[in-house]
This record gives structure tokens, C-alpha cells and sequence, in this order.
């Protein structure tokens, strides 16, 4: 039924955000990187995307990227914990050990993600080659 491509066309949406203005929130130029959708500043002000709750502002696509790349690996990372809680079951050691590994590597990754994102560019190393 739905048209995909649009939602802003969807009626579920259209209430949404008529709900949304009714209780004071306000409409703001920023969108939504994950379906382009007008944000709203709630009263609270929390700014909130109709279709997702609550997102963060982002200001250019590369940071839209960056939060899409986020929720992926919060994804991998929590599929990864329900396997190593499977495998834990079985009490096959070597196993555990793999879903570990992911694990740590990928809240390794989280941080380091983290460190960069508000630490600013202290280090502007140029790219090493080799
Ligand atoms: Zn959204």
C-alpha cells in the first residue's frame, strides 16, 4: 500500500508530525539523515525525527554516514552477544573465544569513534602509505 521513497506522504507520518506540532514542537530546517524527514525540537529540547524518536543533529552527509555506521555496528555487536550466549550454553571454549573477539573489536572500533568524535582533529596526520 504504502508508496515507497516518501514518507512524509505516509498518513501514519503526516499525523505523527501534526501531533508532534500540537504539542508545541517546532519544525526545524535540519532533517532526519536516516529518511530526510524535518526534525522537531520539542519542548523539552529534544530534537526528535517523527518516524525515529529521538536523533542527533547532523550537519553534513558524511555525518549522516557516520551515525548509519554506528547503529550498524551496535547491530553486529549485540548479535554477536546473543551467539556468544548460545555458545556459552553449548560450553564449547574455543567458540566463546571467536564471539569475543568480535566483540572487543568491535567496541574497540565504538571507541576509538568515540575518542575522535570529541577529541576534535588533534592528530591531522597525513595518510600513511605501506
Ligand atoms: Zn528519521
Amino acid at each position: 500500500m504504502g508508496e515507497a521513497g516518501d514518507p512524509s506522504r505516509d498518513p501514519r507520518v503526516v499525523k505523527k508530525m501534526a501531533t508532534l506540532l500540537m504539542q508545541g514542537a517546532v519544525m526545524l530546517q535540519e532533517t532526519c539523515p536516516l529518511d530526510g524527514l524535518p526534525l522537531f525540537r520539542l519542548r523539552s529540547g529534544e530534537i526528535v525525527c517523527p518516524v525515529h524518536g529521538r536523533v542527533m543533529i547532523v550537519s553534513s552527509e558524511r555525518e549522516a554516514r557516520d551515525v548509519e555506521v554506528e547503529e550498524v555496528l551496535h547491530d553486529v555487536m549485540y548479535r554477536a552477544a546473543l551467539r556468544l550466549r548460545e555458545e556459552a550454553g553449548r560450553g564449547e571454549p574455543a567458540r566463546l573465544r571467536e564471539w569475543v573477539d568480535i566483540i572487543r573489536g568491535i567496541e574497540e572500533i565504538l571507541d576509538m569513534r568515540r575518542r575522535r568524535a570529541s577529541g576534535g582533529n588533534d592528530k591531522s596526520q597525513p595518510e600513511e602509505r605501506g
